[in-house]
């Protein structure tokens, strides 16, 4: 049978543009690009965009830009109605985003649209909903500011194959937040913010006093913002110019991120980005890329803007001599910044960037869990990982014979011990485990006298291996207790001499423990188990080696993080710190509220009679201190004891007028869990070793270049906190983002470096 031939039919004019319109308008985010470019065209210095399924189900923004005219309410969603373009000429001086009078027209005939708009002369606002192109009903007079907000109701309801070929609503507003945010960037001095219906974050929010680099920090964060070069150029002759900002030398990452703008719109080239990337090639490792953001300005009778109804593709006149001249800029901007480079890098996950080739075989014989490999070392790769040997802290000045805070007074530091630290084969541990005695500030100090534990066993460096991460080690105590004598009711003691564990089976506190598994960062944990402590920058920084790369840590933030854990794994396990002297809370809560730091002011009425129900109310929570977190309180409202947290380590007694303050009203107190947790968060704050407390206190040693006559806080870091974190802490994930993880240098990539040089 011979197949006959089929009727050939004009099709229905509403099926003709809905097609077209399938065009122009391919998915969410292209509306909203439309849309953000006629609020930029219409001069608005505020733009909010709120979109619901991914844009799918609502799209909706609002600016404060010049209005849209009553009379024309009628026409601006009809095909080619503009106020951009008057004649076929106009076409080459175009300026504004907008010129074919397209946008509206195509997403009127594929969704349901509805504009909200007043003019600043209108006298009042008018509203209007569109289908296919025309208006439903006349427009209707309400209230509203100067401004348009347009609605964008169920896009595609009525064209079901692009609906189909749309990817989940997570994906449609991932690529919406990518729209907004780069044009976010390169519209500085302009308010832009996206969010969800309904949620009160926006997914991107920008300032209008925010520069272009605090754009690309809030966007891209300090990884990349930190590491950017400004470019610009221009050329007369070829009737262009350029600026922007790139990241250097030292930034790379696995994808490229290129951000291109031609005369004020986004979009893409490839011939410019593979241009550029050749450039960088010679610079960044292997299979890396940088960060881009370029703005061109071409004469507008150059750009051939009219190649697609996307408008995406822009071609433009001399586009070859332009590529190059942005290449040889690029370069030289480069090169330039080699020569500078910045001290820090990147805050890379540690080992996320660890490809194969990069592995490191310590050459040591300590073991950091790489010995199985018997690859080739090169000597690039070769590194010191033994703790023991040469530190920073060598070449400073000797320790002194006094240790304030942690030394305790009774404690002689004998000649042998120091011998001890001056030398670095000697572990220093051992005389740390020997000091039983705290001796604190006028405020508070330690009285009771301890046998010595010279015997306990510290788990040796060299046992630790990097295969052994999750779930948390167990401190000492935890593992030991159970093989104790029952007989000593008194917890005042120290760790090695606990009584047997309390079993704690409350869900609360086990929800918390599992809170803390759950956001723990396996790689931060190899690091930090595995880690060679280089030395003290200050109280709050510190150096760590970890293969052969070199870390800037922030040891406030872990360290508090270590006192959470330890408060929620010890739970109803403390020993006590007494204090020599019991201390007032009435004194103590008045400290608080006498510092600026508590906020204090007027209205919240007088100073005593807050102090004296914090006291009251503290006191009635004496008995559950006490019994789970150690903290006493006695009677007449004094504080007595404090948690035993970590052996030889005493909380900044600076900070305990505000702890106490806080915890009567940072606690909460009404759920089990919220406060077990909050308690928790506020004692680890206060424990946390602090560089303001610190500082404060050496600050006169240290203005007579004496600093390193007074570093117990460096002994304390080294030997106390960062071998607690070696031993015991799960590391938050957010650490490696938020800096307090901060990778400083890499081995290879300084090899790179010097190679150029
Ligand atoms: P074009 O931007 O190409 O002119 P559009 O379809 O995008 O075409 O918009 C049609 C017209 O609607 C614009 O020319 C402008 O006059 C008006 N318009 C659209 N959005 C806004 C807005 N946010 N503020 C003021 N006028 C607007
Ligand atoms: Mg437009």
């Amino acid at each position: 049978m011979s197949p006959t031939a089929g009727v050939i039919r004009r099709l229905d004019e509403t099926v003709v543009n809905r097609i077209a319109a399938g065009e122009v308008i391919q998915r969410p985010a292209n509306a909203i690009k439309e849309m953000i470019e006629n609020c930029l065209d219409a001069k608005s210095t505020n733009i909010q965009v709120i979109v619901k399924e991914g844009g799918m189900k609502l799209i909706q923004i609002q600016d404060n830009g010049c209005g849209i005219r009553k009379e024309d309410m009628e026409i601006v969603c009809e095909r080619f109605t503009t106020s951009k373009l008057q004649s076929f000429e106009d076409l080459s001086s175009i300026s504004t985003y907008g010129f074919r009078g397209e946008a509206l027209a195509s997403i009127s005939h594929v969704a349901h649209v509805t504009i909200t708009t007043k003019t600043a002369d209108g006298k009042c606002a008018y509203r209007a909903s569109y289908a296919d192109g025309k208006l439903k009903a006349p427009p209707k007079p309400c209230a509203g500011n100067q401004g348009t907000q347009i609605a964008v109701e169920d896009l595609f309801y009525n064209v079901c194959t692009r609906r189909k070929a749309l990817k989940s609503a997570s994906e449609e507003h991932a690529r919406i937040v990518e729209v907004v945010s780069r044009y976010a960037i390169h519209n500085s001095g302009i308010s832009l913010s996206v969010k969800k219906q309904g949620e009160t974050m926006a997914d991107v929010r920008t300032l209008s006093n925010a520069t272009t680099v605090d754009n690309i920090r809030t966007v891209f964060g300090n990884a990349v913002s930190r590491e950017l070069i400004e470019v610009g150029c221009e050329d007369a002759k070829l009737a262009f110019k350029m600026k922007g900002y790139i990241t250097n030398a030292n930034y790379s990452m696995k994808k490229c991120i290129f951000l291109l703008f031609i005369n004020a719109r986004l979009v893409e080239s490839t011939s410019l980005k593979k241009a550029i990337e050749t450039v960088y090639s010679a610079y960044l490792p292997k299979n890396t890329h940088p960060f881009l953001y370029l703005s061109l300005e071409i004469a507008p009778q150059n750009v051939d803007v009219n190649v697609h109804p996307t408008k995406h593709e822009v071609h433009f006149l001399y586009e070859e001599s332009i590529t190059e001249r942005v290449q040889q800029h690029t370069e030289s901007k480069l090169l330039g910044s080699n020569s500078s480079r910045m001290y820090f890098t990147q805050t890379l996950l540690p080992g996320a960037s660890l490809c194969a080739s990069e592995v490191v075989k310590p050459t040591s014989s300590t073991s950091t869990g790489f010995h199985k490999s018997s690859d080739k070392v090169y000597a690039h790769q070769m590194v010191r990982t033994d703790a023991r040997e040469q530190k920073l802290d060598a070449f400073l000045q000797p320790l002194p014979k006094q240790q304030p805070c942690i030394v305790p007074e009774t404690h002689k530091v004998d000649e042998e011990q120091k011998d001890d630290k001056a030398n670095p084969e000697c572990s220093t541990t051992d005389i740390l485990s020997d000091l039983e005695m705290l001796d604190a500030s006028d405020l508070v100090a330690f009285v009771e006298e301890k046998e010595m534990h010279t015997d306990k066993v510290e788990e040796s460096e060299a046992s630790t291996s990097s295969d052994s991460v999750l779930p948390r080690k167990k401190r000492p105590r935890e593992e030991s207790d159970v093989e104790m004598d029952d007989d000593n009711q008194d917890r005042t003691m120290t760790a090695a001499s606990a009584p047997r564990r309390r079993v704690i089976s409350l869900c609360s506190v086990l929800n918390l423990q599992k809170d803390v598994e759950d956001r723990a960062h396996k790689n931060l944990q190899d690091m930090l188990r595995n880690h060679s402590f280089v030395g003290c920058v200050n109280p709050q920084w510190a150096l760590a080696q970890y293969q052969t790369k070199l870390y800037l840590l922030n040891t406030t933030k872990l360290s508090q993080e270590l006192f959470y854990q330890i408060l929620i794994y010890d739970f109803g396990n403390f020993g006590i710190m007494r204090l020599s002297e019991s201390a007032p809370l009435y004194e103590l809560a008045m400290l608080a509220l006498d510092s600026p730091e508590s906020g204090w002011t007027e209205e919240d009425g007088p100073k005593e009679g807050l102090v004296e129900y914090i006291v009251q109310f503290l006191q009635k929570k004496s008995e559950m201190l006490k019994d789970y977190f150690s903290l006493e309180i006695d009677e007449g409202g004094n504080l007595t004891g404090l948690p035993l947290l970590l052996d030889n380590y005493i909380p900044p007694l600076e900070g305990l007028p505000m702890f106490i303050l806080r915890l009567a009203t940072e606690v909460n107190w009404d759920d089990e869990k919220e406060c077990f947790e909050s308690f928790s968060k506020e004692c680890s704050m206060f424990y946390s070793i602090r560089r303001k407390y610190i500082l404060e206190e050496s600050a006169i040693s240290e203005d007579k270049g004496l600093e390193a006559e007074a570093p117990s806080w460096r002994w304390t870091t080294e030997h106390i906190l960062y071998k607690a974190f070696r031993m015991h802490l799960l590391p938050r994930k957010e650490f490696a983002e938020d800096g307090s993880v901060l990778q400083l240098a890499n081995l290879p990539d300084l090899y790179k470096v010097f190679e150029r040089c």
